[in-house]
């Protein structure tokens, strides 16, 4: 039994899907005008544990992202420049070039993190017909009205606007007025209203501009997360045309918290006014990574990235494991501090993986099947991982009752191949990457490198010694001094 905290509800409830044992699962993708930053990161590590612990329940689960690539303005008040296309001045490339090199670069830093792809990834421009003919059906019931430069959703007439803020009309309305998130622009009746399509400024040109029964112009950022869900999750299009009555409700989707007041709010008004059904079952929100004196954004450009990571000798993995440290709903401060112990931490699993293939002569390419009978301390301990996990994704508790298999595999001398299948099953949620881990055996060389050193060690010429080792060292081997004589072990592959 899975139980996860629902935003919508604001209560923890236990997760069935709607459909048998496959699960809808939508999560919004990056606006891609420049790189990912760890922050955005660390809500796509959260959403990849997410559907590793649905799948890990034995759920089928069919995935769906979108990738921002166009209509994302500078501004929520649907005012300001297009992210992409300015990028694109900036930068003196297209604004397809644009959204296809940050595409890409999103899914490789996704790749080195772990991070598992998406059933199906859709662009928003490879939808605008789609978004035509859902705004119309919006333009049909009464949901819109025109100004001078686009389709607006006129929010009043939702009547239940602001439910996943926990908010109605009013106090949404008055909130985002005294935060100033949001100005109201003359035109515009509430000020949480919002464009469903913009008409192309007559003193612009646009790269990424189509004809629509309202003029030439381009899809607002919020209806393409209600297009694509209803698309390729709600069943709701047949030829690009939207038909309300087979539209069906979606069982999760997740996001950063930042989403819910804006974003998400109107993902439900335009889905739920037009097909008058639940748009999603379960809402999920990831908190954010913070940063101490300052605040990360990929608008100021003051962003910390995968690669800087990689830069400075550390794994995008050893991020991936910093992240666990915090429940997902929970702010989490980044440090370098922080990031030095994450790796430490993983160096150690590696290093205990190591020793349960080394200590119980296991062959990696052993079956790693999900359903052996475990040992009952190592079935106790598998209990309550499942226990940590399936309680809205608690990956503190977890990676406590990992470090606790790792203290009684050594103390009370667990069976190593048990404990290594064990600690592979934990890690189809983790995702660190513990099945790559192999025993290479070091050439005739090294190991004799390593008896002159132990000798030398025996006469204490620590000064040789230790040259020997930096040699052993650079070869991609590291030395382990036991109590049984030293272990030469493969040094952990950075990726
Ligand atoms: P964007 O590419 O700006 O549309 O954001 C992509 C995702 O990252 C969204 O789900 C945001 O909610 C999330 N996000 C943005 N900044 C952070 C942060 N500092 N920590 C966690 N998630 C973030
Ligand atoms: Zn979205």
């Amino acid at each position: 039994m899975i139980s996860f905290y629902n935003s919508l509800t604001k209560k923890k409830e236990t997760f069935n899907p709607l459909n048998g044992k496959e699960v809808s699962f939508y999560t919004c993708g990056p606006t891609v005008y420049s790189y990912a930053h760890i922050g955005n990161f660390r809500t796509y590590i959260f959403e990849d544990i997410l559907k590793r612990t649905l799948l890990f329940q034995g759920y089928k689960v069919n995935h769906v992202m979108n990738i921002t690539d166009v209509g994302h303005l500078t501004s929520d008040a649907d005012t300001g420049e297009d992210k992409i296309e300015k990028a694109a001045q900036t930068q003196k490339k297209s604004a397809f070039e644009i959204a296809e090199f940050y595409t890409k670069a999103f899914f490789d830093d996704c790749q080195k993190l772990n991070i598992l792809p998406p059933n199906t990834v859709a662009p928003a421009t490879r939808l605008i017909k789609e978004a035509i003919s859902l705004i119309q059906a919006l333009e049909k019931k009464g949901f819109t009205y025109k100004t001078s430069d686009g389709i607006y959703f006129d929010t009043s007439k939702f009547k239940d606007y602001g439910k996943l803020a926990g908010m109605n009309f009013e106090t949404l309305n008055q909130t985002l007025k005294a935060g100033a998130r949001i100005e109201l622009s003359p035109e515009k009746k509430n000020i949480t209203d919002f464009s469903l399509w913009k008409l192309s400024s007559p003193n612009e040109k646009r790269q990424m501009e189509w004809p629509s029964p309202w003029g030439i112009g381009f899809p607002g950022w919020h209806i393409e997360c209600a297009v694509i869900n209803l698309k390729y999750l709600g069943q709701a299009f047949e030829n690009e045309k939207f038909f309300p009555e087979k539209a069906q409700t979606i069982d999760i989707h997740a996001g950063g918290s930042d989403l819910i007041p804006i974003h998400h709010t109107n993902e439900i008004a335009q889905v739920e006014a037009a097909t008058g059904k639940k748009f999603v079952n379960f809402w999920l929100h990831g908190e954010f990574l913070i940063l101490k004196d300052f605040k990360m954004s990929k608008s100021k450009g003051n962003m910390i990235l995968i690669d800087d990571l990689k830069k400075q000798g550390f794994s995008p993995l050893a991020f991936r494991y910093l992240t666990f440290n915090a429940h997902y709903r929970k702010p989490l401060e980044f440090s370098l501090e922080a990031l030095k112990n994450a790796q430490e931490s993983l160096n150690n699993i590696y290093d205990f993986i190591l020793d349960c293939l080394n200590d119980g002569k296991i062959e990696t390419s052993i079956k790693k099947e999900t359903d052996v009978k475990f040992s009952l301390p190592l079935q106790k301990i598998k209990e309550d991982f499942e226990k940590a996990i399936y309680d809205d994704l608690n990956t503190p508790q977890a990676l406590a009752v990992f470090w606790k298999l790792i203290k009684d595999y050594y103390q009370k001398e667990f069976n190593p191949k048990e404990t290594y299948l064990l600690a592979l099953l934990f890690d189809k949620i983790f995702g660190l990457g513990l099945d790559k881990i192999k025993l290479i055996t070091p050439s005739k060389e090294i190991q004799l490198l390593s008896k002159k050193r132990e000798q030398l060690r025996k006469e204490e010429k620590w000064e040789e010694a230790d040259k020997i080792r930096k040699e052993i060292e650079d070869q991609g081997f590291f030395l382990k001094d036991t109590k049984n004589g030293t272990l030469i072990k493969p040094k952990l592959n950075i990726n």
